[in-house]
């Protein structure tokens, strides 16, 4: 499937259009969402990170708001134990 990309569907071209890029990126995310390995393919892109192409059904853009998100979620969990610590400390 992606691991041959004869279709050219994960990666774009240089200088592709817009409208060219997004029919591409669904066209990607159908793959993706036959493939039995989408989950774990996903969360290895978002460790890495890879910084390009569609992977586990995400875009490069849509994987940056999951881990603005998750960076977000961390920060906020860190601040409610350091706030709880606080709490059981005084
Ligand atoms: S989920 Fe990952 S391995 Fe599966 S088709 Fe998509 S990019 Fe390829």
């Amino acid at each position: 499937m992606c691991r041959r990309d004869e279709a050219g569907l994960f990666f774009a071209p240089s200088k592709e259009p817009t409208a060219a890029r997004l029919a591409r990126e669904e066209a990607a995310k159908r793959v993706c969402a036959r493939c039995p390995v989408m989950v774990e393919c996903r969360e290895h892109a978002l460790l890495q990170p890879e910084p390009y192409g569609v992977w586990g059904g995400l875009t490069a853009a849509e994987r940056r708001v999951v881990l603005a998100r998750r960076r977000r979620r961390e920060v906020e969990l860190r601040k409610a134990a350091a706030t709880e610590r606080i709490a059981q400390a005084g």
